[in-house]
């Protein structure tokens, strides 16, 4: 497959919906909140009665500005909502309002490792409901569904890219960096496993040089990061395996199926047209006047590029800067720490060091530890001061993890704090130099890399407390 794939160029558009964290719905007082007991968050706007009509929620607007401005779109001055109709048994009204020609965000884009993505287009919209099936919730050996309602009429909003992506790892860097943005404007959760946000992957083929897109298929049900790329993966193949064999790739709907690793053809896809979209006759045209984006703008937080860029000017690599941002309560708290004039490099050592590894192991976000910004800007400055090594900071950056402790008061009840004394440690290095002759002579006899095992031998002996640079210096001075 590896050189069929080099005739091959692979053309990828992303459509993202990103379930926006309002308190009420988009059209109605309903609260929205995860995780509810079955239809308890349900008016009857949310479930369609005849004569209830819809009242746009302003939170909702707002998001989609705030939104559209992070990815550098145009905002409308003037969008509408429209009817796109549908029978789904978790959609009582049957039909879903959505923006179809006039979208509140119009053309931006998204710059993916130095890379312009385009944007074509966000829209807001409602999500419909959800049918909970026979077997889960349950429901085990019955053979029906039953409806839950409490997300019909959720906000959300459709980001959809410009076909501009050529690799399924393109893919996936564009999907990380728009999840970035939707968390730090602080829109959505952007989780893709409970579908906060979620992904429908069109992708297509055509032979290397041409400038003629081939036929798309769409990809839904790509629930993570992972199966994003691996789904595409797949369909590269299978399309490039059709069009080698004489056959065409048909447009349509196909579902990733994780467990086996496939796509499946589930409809052919409709047009625009089978929706008989029109106008909702239920709501005004939204006019969004320039002083309403202005003061939407004021409120956009730094955005995850300009957080990279400026972890970067303090000195940090490329890679660390990428992953402290993709993790925003480790950013957040990197950025009280540096606000509380800790050094930089050296806090970042201690977070990309013991504390990840520690988060790694025991599966917990920097939050859930016991470790404030506070207690280790002090420890930090108790290695700048000399009260205590490196190493003896990473020992114990565990226990202020796991007991909330002060640095300090950790290095006066076990006796940590480093000994920096020249007579103490001249002494220590004579003794060690003394009960070593065989090394001594080999070291005097040309085996320079001896060194290190009697500097080591000093750590031993003061457990790890002795000041490197001095031991260093005096073991030079001994041993001649
Ligand atoms: P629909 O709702 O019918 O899927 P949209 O216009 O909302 O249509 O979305 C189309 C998506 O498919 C966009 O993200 C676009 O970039 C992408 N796309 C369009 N043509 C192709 C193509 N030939 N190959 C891959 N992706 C494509
Ligand atoms: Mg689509």
């Amino acid at each position: 497959m590896e050189n069929l794939r080099d005739k091959y160029e692979v053309v990828i558009g992303l459509e993202v919906h990103a379930q926006l964290k309002t308190k009420t719905k988009i059209f109605a007082p309903d609260g929205c909140e995860f995780g509810c007991e079955q239809n308890t968050q349900i008016s009857p706007i949310t479930l369609g009665m005849p004569g209830v009509l819809p009242v746009l929620n302003k939170a909702v607007v707002n998001m989609g500005i705030l939104t559209g401005l992070a990815l550098n779109c145009e905002i409308a001055e003037k969008c509408k909502f429209d009817r796109k109709q549908y029978f789904y048994a978790d959609l009582p009204k049957g039909y879903q309002i959505s923006q179809y020609d006039e979208p509140i965000c119009g053309k931006g884009y998204l710059m993916v490792n130095g890379k312009k993505i385009g944007i074509t287009r966000a829209h807001l919209e409602e999500d419909a409901g959800k049918l909970v099936h026979a077997g889960a919730d349950g429901l085990a050996g019955s053979s029906y569904s039953l409806v839950d309602l409490n997300r019909a009429g959720t906000p959300l909003l459709e980001i959809v890219s410009e076909p501009d992506m050529r690799s399924p790892q393109e893919a996936r860097a564009y999907m990380e960096e728009l999840r970035n943005i939707v968390r730090y404007v602080g829109v959505c959760d952007g989780n893709l496993e409970e579908g906060s946000m979620r992904c429908d992957a069109n992708i297509s083929i055509m032979p290397k040089g041409s400038n003629k897109f081939g036929t798309r298929a769409e990809i839904k049900n790509v629930n993570s990061f992972k199966a994003l790329e691996r789904a595409l993966e797949y369909e590269i193949d299978r399309q490039i395996e059709l069009v080698e064999d004489g056959e065409e790739v048909v447009q349509e709907t196909r579902l990733w199926d994780d467990n086996a690793g496939v796509t499946r053809s589930m409809r052919g896809k409709e047009d625009a047209h089978d929706y008989r979209y029109f106008p909702e006759p239920d709501l005004m045209p939204l006019v969004i006047s320039r002083e309403w984006v202005e003061d939407v703008r004021k409120t956009m937080p730094e955005l995850p590029e300009q957080k990279r860029e400026r972890y970067m000017s303090l000195g940090l690599s490329e890679y660390d800067a990428s992953v402290i941002v993709e993790q925003m309560d480790l950013a957040m708290f990197f950025d009280k720490v540096l606000e509380l004039g800790a050094n930089p490099k050296i806090a970042v050592n201690f977070l990309m060091g013991e504390i990840a590894a520690y988060l790694k192991e025991q599966k917990l976000s920097i939050n859930e530890t016991k470790l404030t910004p506070e207690n280790l800007v002090e420890l930090i400055s108790l290695i700048e001061k000399s009260t205590i090594s490196n190493n003896i900071g990473k020992q114990i950056i565990i226990d202020m993890l796991k007991d909330g402790e002060k640095a300090s008061a950790i290095v006066e009840k076990k006796g940590l704090s480093q000994i920096t004394d020249t007579s103490t440690i001249k002494e220590i290095c004579q003794k060690i130099v003394d009960a070593n002759p065989n090394q001594v002579e080999a070291y005097k006899g040309g085996k320079n890399q001896l060194f290190g095992f009697f500097v080591g031998q000093v750590m031993k002996e003061t457990k790890g407390r002795a000041n490197p640079q001095t031991v260093n210096q005096l073991l030079k001075e001994i041993l001649g």
